[in-house]
């Protein structure tokens, strides 16, 4: 029973893939490489993903708010009085869970330090990647509260732009887009953990000309590891056709098909990442 947080989400995933209840998205990956930086760049396999589609065409309507009236397929537990971890439904990259609030609260509130208790300890357990897309035109497509998390092995060298993000915490250049980026205290107890990160957060979103008070915050992207955590202000969904998340400001891209890859290397990545800041 004393099972890590990673195996309770592998065996939560084993019976849902079974049950079909968890649909991946199947992808082939690509790394990129634009000056030091390698990123890794999914392209959705069509031809695989349109077989899985119709496999799954048996299943029943969507619900309203897939986060209130969950799968219970894809319930993994409670992580804290207010918070429950559900697995993505349509899954990139394995092991990616939600941390959503267990009643409804709007993805573009600012996090709470309930939610960064929440957050904590689900990372104490499992040292993933932890990201939060703040608002449509940051990426995120369900308006009920939502943390994510995946596993840091992102690339085959694990968060790909993770090296630059610790540069930055000495020289802000190191990133070529707006943010604020800061190293987090990890050891203590969680309450003063959660004010603690609540507080750097919340500092972050002033930096990066987010109002950490507001009742609505203007997008932005937050990421964090055991170690640092990152904002970033953003202005649209998607450039040139290409939808950008968190995952993207962790090096990570997701793409429709090959014409989106040939775009994405011919404008550069760098470019893409100043277009969705600005
Ligand atoms: P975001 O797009 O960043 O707002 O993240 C929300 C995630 O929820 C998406 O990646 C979807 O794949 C996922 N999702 C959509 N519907 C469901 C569902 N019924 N159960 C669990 N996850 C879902």
């Amino acid at each position: 029973m004393c099972r890590l947080l990673e195996d309770r989400i592998d065996i939560v995933s084993g019976r849902a893939l079974r049950s079909g209840a968890l649909q991946p998205i199947p992808t082939r990956w690509h790394t990129l490489q634009e000056g030091d930086a390698t990123y890794v760049v999914r392209v959705i396999d069509n031809l695989r993903r349109k077989q899985s589609a119709r496999a799954a065409s048996k299943e029943r309507a969507k619900p309203a708010d897939p986060f209130l009236d969950y799968d219970p397929e894809l319930y993994v537990e409670d992580v804290a009085p207010a918070h429950r971890l559900l697995l993505n439904k349509f899954n990139v990259i394995e092991r990616h869970a939600l941390i959503v609030t267990r009643a409804f609260a709007p993805q573009t509130a600012p996090l709470t330090p309930a939610d960064m208790e929440a957050a904590l300890g689900c990372l104490a357990e499992w040292d993933g990647l932890l990201f939060y897309n703040g608002g449509e035109a940051a990426g995120a497509s369900q308006p009920h509260k939502h943390l994510q998390m995946v596993p840091r092995a992102l690339g085959p060298q694990g968060i790909p732009l993770e090296p630059r993000i610790k540069a930055a915490l000495a020289d802000t250049a190191a990133l070529p887009f707006a943010h604020a980026v800061d190293r987090v205290p990890f050891d203590g107890p969680r309450q003063a953990l959660a004010a603690d990160w609540h507080a750097c957060y919340c500092a972050q979103l002033d930096r990066i000309g987010r109002d950490p008070k507001a009742k609505t915050v203007a997008p932005y992207n937050w990421l964090a590891t055991r170690e640092w955590m990152l904002a970033v202000p953003r202005t649209r969904g998607e450039v040139a056709g290409i939808g950008i998340n968190a995952m993207a400001f962790a090096g990570a891209f997701l793409v429709k098909d090959q014409r989106q890859l040939g775009d994405l290397k011919h404008r550069g990545v760098q470019w893409l990442l100043e277009q969705a800041t600005v």
